[in-house]
């Protein structure tokens, strides 16, 4: 198994990145976010247990991340390649990775650091909007669909998540700070950061980010 890690804080594009490269490369996309929406949809146990959290912009218990992230791996050949986008995002639960890795007999390759501006991840946070049907994600502002509030790709109706609410937003950024952003310093010393600029376009994050899986 191999996997790369998506890191940023919330509006840095992980989504968006983690969608152009499921279409330009082999990795499997695991995201404990969508997991964690699709769980509250469909009114499971993990759901229930992740809902109050979700909604106030906290992070879901390491305990239950780490058991939906061991489930998954175990559903793929050994040969699998992942690109985790979301997890880990605690020291807790890249220790708990690093055990699995072992387990599973896997390496990480990169971790991909996108670095964006505050400033720039309350501007995308606020005008973010997505797709009900396919998950696709727009910006009233800088990537608007043709039709309000239509998507382009299903004609799905377009909606805006819970915890973009602004007083969400504020908290997760913190959230962020406080017990993700520790993350770099654990993976650079392991020599595995790979900082991209991810303050402008999607497409130019994304080729920076190829860029380091081709060289
Ligand atoms: P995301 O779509 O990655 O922004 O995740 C949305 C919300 O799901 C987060 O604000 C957390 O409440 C929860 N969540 C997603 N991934 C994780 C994780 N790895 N650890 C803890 N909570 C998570």
């Amino acid at each position: 198994m191999e996997a790369i890690i998506l890191l940023g804080g919330p509006g840095a594009g992980k989504g968006t990145l983690a969608e152009d490269l499921k279409q330009q490369t082999a990795y499997i996309h695991v995201s404990t976010g969508d997991m964690l929406r699709a769980a509250l949809k469909s009114g499971s146990p993990v759901g229930l247990e992740a809902k109050a959290c979700m909604e106030a912009g906290e992070l879901v218990p390491d305990s239950v991340i780490l058991r939906i992230i061991e489930e998954r791996i175990a559903k793929e050949s050994a040969a699998a390649r992942f690109m985790f986008d979301g997890f880990p995002r605690t020291i807790d639960q890249a220790l708990g990775l690093d055990q699995l890795l072992k387990k599973y007999s896997g390496v990480i390759a990169h971790v991909f650091n996108l670095e964006v501006q505050r400033k720039v991840l309350l501007r995308r946070l606020t005008g973010r909007r997505v797709c009900k049907t396919c998950g696709a994600v727009y910006h009233m502002i800088t990537r608007p669909p043709e039709k309000e509030g239509v998507c382009d790709s299903d004609g799905g109706e377009l909606y805006q998540r819970a915890d973009d609410s602004e007083a969400t937003i504020l908290n997760r950024l913190e959230v962020y700070e406080k017990q993700t952003a520790p993350l770099i310093s654990y993976y650079q010393r392991q020599g595995l950061i790979r900082d991209i600029a991810a303050g402008g376009h999607a497409d130019a994050t994304t080729a920076l980010v190829l860029d380091v899986l081709n060289a």
